[in-house]
């Protein structure tokens, strides 16, 4: 017998780990920007796994890039070179600008190696003692979920208990180009920060401030590092969030859709001067690179440039906001975003989970950040009309509030 959406929650609840609260829903099957649960209800998926499905799900060029690997070569290690690897960096570097990328697996591992590049540059081309390098980070951050990244956390769920914290880190004011100058001692070899904010809800800092950053980080000669993960791979109507000021990090840590959907892929990009303090044996990862994910994600760049979806994320983006600002809901305070990477700001103490229970009633699925929060970020290949589809149950929903 078919095992309903009930029996699959409970299946996780006895078995998993409750370190999530997932919305009551089960997805059974998925497809561009829908989909569907066992018993055959559809859903419009608003959240596009924290933006790693921009591509949609089960995009088709990049399955059949993954089918047509998977008979081929799927695992080497980095003990052998492989015959895809070489390509997708350089496709990466042509797509983002740099010169060399390190590729990882999850948006973590990419993290830590940015870490781990500013560090150890501190040291060797900066003169700083080892031990002593200090990385600028901002409050409100998310970079993910290791020991050392929830050492500077400001989230007490992400961190409680979970000491002793690595030290190495300062952490700074948001969207306070100030705050980052002031903070600057004889130590510092990085700033690490998000161009928006994704987890703490959409947190678009003021124009100007990108590019502040990048002048101080200049005239002090550190390093200037953007967390894309969220953000990056047109998300935010352009390939990257920093496009938006036009300005040019340092190093670029990069995860969620470069995976296409599909599984974890994620690489640090960086110029040679910066790329070259790794040295053999330094740093690496067994699953980095291999070859199923090297030819996925080469995939998963191409949908992005032959389906225009900076320019649709941008002018989509644009019509989200506009249609939900005019909804009559007296709850909520704020619209806001880019591309198509938004959030509803809803009174301070407001439950936006209740919010969410009617949405997904009405066939959309978004989740709360912060409990007042609900972040909205379709998969890009969303059209037109499914989206006007989706707006006019929103805006519904939005309305009984
Ligand atoms: C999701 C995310 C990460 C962590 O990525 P994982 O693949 O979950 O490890 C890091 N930084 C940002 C900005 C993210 O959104």
């Amino acid at each position: 017998m078919a095992l309903s959406t009930q029996d699959f929650i409970d299946l996780d609840n006895q078995y998993g780990a409750h370190n999530y609260h997932p919305l009551p829903v089960v997805i059974a099957a998925a497809k561009g920007a829908r989909v569907w649960d066992p018993e055959g209800r559809e859903y419009y998926d608003f959240l596009s796994a924290y933006s790693a499905v921009n591509q949609g799900h089960l995009h088709p060029h990049i399955i059949r890039a993954l089918q047509d690997q998977a008979q081929r070569c799927t695992l080497t290690s980095r003990a052998f070179h492989n015959d895809r690897m070489g390509l997708f960096l350089k496709r990466l570097c042509e797509y983002t600008g740099y010169e060399m990328a390190l590729p990882m697996n999850t948006g973590a591992e990419a993290v830590e190696t940015a870490m781990k590049m500013a560090r150890r540059w501190g040291a060797e081309k900066k003169g700083i003692p080892n031990g002593r390098q200090e990385i600028i980070v901002a409050e409100e951050n998310f970079h993910g979920r290791t020991i050392a990244i929830i050492s500077y956390s400001t989230d007490p769920d992400a961190r409680i208990n979970y000491g002793p914290y690595c030290p190495g880190f300062v952490v700074v004011k948001y969207n306070s180009a100030a705050a980052i100058e002031d903070a600057i001692t004889a130590d510092t070899c990085a700033v690490f920060i998000e161009p928006i904010q994704g987890e703490a809800g959409v947190n678009v800092p003021d124009e100007g401030y990108l590019q502040a950053v990048r002048d101080i980080c200049t005239r002090h000669r550190i390093l200037f590092m953007a967390d894309e993960i969220q953000t990056g791979f047109c998300r935010t109507g352009k390939k990257f969030a920093v496009d938006h000021e036009g300005i040019r990090p340092d190093v670029m840590t990069l995860g969620k859709a470069l995976g296409g959907g599909v599984f974890p892929v994620s690489a640090v990009v960086a110029d040679k001067e910066f790329m070259g303090v790794f040295t053999p044996g330094s740093h690496g990862s067994t699953f980095g690179g291999n070859p199923l994910a090297s030819a996925v994600a080469m995939a998963a760049l191409d949908v992005l440039e032959d389906e225009n979806l900076a320019e649709k994320a941008d002018e989509l983006g644009r019509r989200f906001r506009e249609k939900i600002s005019q909804a009559k809901c007296g709850k909520m305070v704020q619209v806001r975003g880019r591309g198509l990477l938004n959030a509803v700001v809803f009174e301070a103490g407001f439950q936006a989970w209740d919010v969410c229970m009617r949405l997904k009633e009405a066939g959309i699925l978004a989740k709360q950040t912060h409990g007042h929060i609900i972040r909205f970020a379709p998969p890009l290949v969303i059209t037109r009309d499914e989206l006007d589809d989706a707006l006019a149950r929103i805006i519904g929903v939005l309305e009984e509030f």
